[in-house]
């Protein structure tokens, strides 16, 4: 008898009202990629038939990440409810199909010690002492239980690095979870590094023993370990890991760096991580089948051709802080098995390069993409990369900020008029783009039909419906009238200019259901030129792409076959 069918025997491990949590640490250095694991291993389990969920908790102080830079922390992902969380989000809902996340999905230390004083504040407390254990750590424990309700797994992942003093609440709060919940219903993972020092020739294996030393001096003892490493590494090395650690052997589970993040699932599948997990849970579920993600990255690996895509933006030093587009455009090219080279341009400088620099830089790529941004800074660049697409016949993708832009951009050079966002200048004459509650009429009237005028000032955020035209290049893209996007912005285009600018050639394409607003344009008259208000890089997955990026890649291979 197989260790799986005993725990199929046994009763009381089938039913599944209560989530098993998989807990998930790093050590030794962070930037291992804890999140795409986490999320490949969701990717496996819920290839097995089972619901799982997945929560990151950030030790920072922050209360979220919408106000923090992109340039320290990457892309701020939206989710469906509107909550501005960590990036790590954007990948848990590329891996997984049937789970979206949510506001409960992710917080930081900031939140936790937020609640907590309130509720002090308000005297919930009863004028007893108000400390990290039990106060603060039963509120995390609060929230990891409420994130997981509703589903079989709910994998918890840790953001920092183990001897973070930042994390050591977190790392309390599991440690009394996983005493709680109990061996059957509770799991802790642990991603490590093990280096390869070239001059030795050797793998070390040292840091991970002093990295599960660290989590068992917190009480914790891991029971998978992920090595992370650049090399393979020997059979020897693995039972000396085991040694070490007190882990399982089988449970010592290889991951080195892969050509592909979506190779991740199959080599965590391949060395039986999910029957671990499942004979330890008592979970009786299919066998996983992994078939669609070795298409993404037979995809991905055998790819025909290289098409090239200009991000012109501000934080270029950094890609992750346009993750979710990388990711989409991406996802795009596995539709059509092509390679996307992503050249970053830096708006800030191509704001000083003449006309005919900027058709030198931009002469190659197959297409331009603007995304969205706060802030004047770059904007210029920007637009006059959008005045080279929109002259050249280049295909153009403007997201957010790249559609305000792109209806500037218009309004300036075709329409010639001094228009801006009054975001850039509060006194602009022409504000084609505005705050809702900017944009009166001569009798002082709000200029749409709005049921909450308190819009302004505030960020529309998270998903919302927009009824498309009819006719529109953007309607026969997603094949549908209606369609629901995620939103993060405080301006939108003031509706005084759609006349003239549809007059002059510019298409409004899609307007909010619920208060018409302005989102999306495009420009009939080129081969492809589409502007949305919205964020579609959110929605788009390795498994079926998006909509929108699959129509601007296909159009970019036009524009690559049309050049010869
Ligand atoms: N800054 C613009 C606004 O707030 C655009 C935001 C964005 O691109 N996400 O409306």
């Amino acid at each position: 008898m197989t260790s799986n069918e005993i725990i199929n025997n046994d009763p009381t491990t089938k039913s599944l009202t209560n989530p098993k949590f998989i807990f998930v640490t790093g050590g030794v250095v962070s930037s291992l990629g804890k999140g795409i694991t986490a999320a490949s291993l969701a990717a496996i389990l819920e290839a097995r038939g089972l619901k799982v969920t997945m929560t990151k908790m950030d030790p920072y102080i922050n209360v979220d990440p919408g106000t923090m830079s992109p340039f320290q922390h990457g892309e701020v992902f939206v989710t469906e409810d509107g909550a501005e969380t960590d990036l790590d989000l954007g990948y848990y809902e590329r891996f997984l199909r049937h789970s979206k996340m949510s506001k409960t999905n992710n917080f930081t230390s900031g939140r936790i010690y937020q609640t907590v004083l309130n509720k002090e504040r308000r005297g919930d407390y009863l004028g007893g002492t108000v400390q990290v254990i039990p106060h603060i750590t039963d509120e995390i424990k609060h929230r990891i239980r409420a994130s997981g309700q509703g589903y079989d797994i709910a994998i918890i992942e840790i953001g920092g690095t183990v001897g973070d003093i930042e994390s050591l609440p977190f790392m309390e709060a599991v440690r009394q979870m996983k005493v709680e919940l109990g061996h059957r219903n509770a799991m802790l993972m642990h991603l490590t590094l093990v280096p390869y020092i070239s001059s030795a020739g050797e793998t070390k294996t040292k840091p991970t023993q002093h990295s599960v030393k660290e989590l068992r001096s917190i009480g914790l003892q891991p029971d998978i370990l992920i090595c992370r490493s650049e090399h393979p590494i020997s059979e020897d090395n693995r039972r000396k890991i085991a040694l070490f650690t007190n882990v399982e052997e089988r449970a010592v589970v290889m991951c080195q760096d892969a050509q592909s993040i979506y190779q991740i699932p199959r080599t965590l599948y391949e060395q039986d991580l999910d029957d671990i997990i499942c004979e330890r849970f008592g979970l009786d579920v299919p066998e996983a089948d992994l078939s669609d993600w070795d298409n993404v990255v037979d995809a991905l690996l055998n790819a025909d051709g290289e098409i090239t895509v200009a991000i012109v933006g501000k934080y270029v030093e950094l890609p992750d802080a346009y993750k979710s587009i990388n990711e989409a455009l991406l996802h795009a090219g596995i539709i059509y098995r092509k390679h996307i080279n992503i050249d970053y341009v830096d708006a800030e400088a191509l704001g000083d390069y003449s006309d005919e620099a900027v058709v030198e830089r931009l002469s190659h790529v197959d297409a331009i993409l603007v995304p969205g941004g706060f802030g004047e800074r770059g904007t210029i660049g920007k637009m006059k990369a959008i005045t080279y697409a929109r002259t050249q016949q280049v295909p153009y993708l403007g997201i957010c900020l790249g559609m305000q832009l792109a209806v500037i951009e218009y309004a300036r050079n075709v329409l010639k008029l001094e228009a801006n966002s009054s975001e850039f200048d509060r006194k602009t004459a022409e504000p084609i783009i505005g705050l809702i509650t900017e944009w009166l009429d001569e009798k002082g009237e709000l200029q749409i039909r709005s049921d909450d005028s308190d819009l302004g000032g505030t960020m529309r955020l998270g998903a919302q419906q927009a009824e498309l035209v009819e006719d529109s290049k953007l309607r026969k893209i997603y094949g549908a009238s209606t369609i629901t996007e995620r939103h993060r912005h405080r301006y939108e285009m003031n509706n005084r200019y759609i006349e003239p600018l549809e007059s002059a050639g510019m298409k409004i394409s899609g307007y909010s259901a619920k208060q018409h607003l302005v989102e999306s344009v495009e420009i009939p008259e080129h081969p492809w030129f589409v502007a949305v208000q919205f964020h579609p890089e959110f929605t788009s997955a390795p498994r079926g792409g998006h909509p929108l990026f699959a129509s601007f890649i296909k159009a970019a291979i036009t524009q690559q076959e049309k050049q010869g």
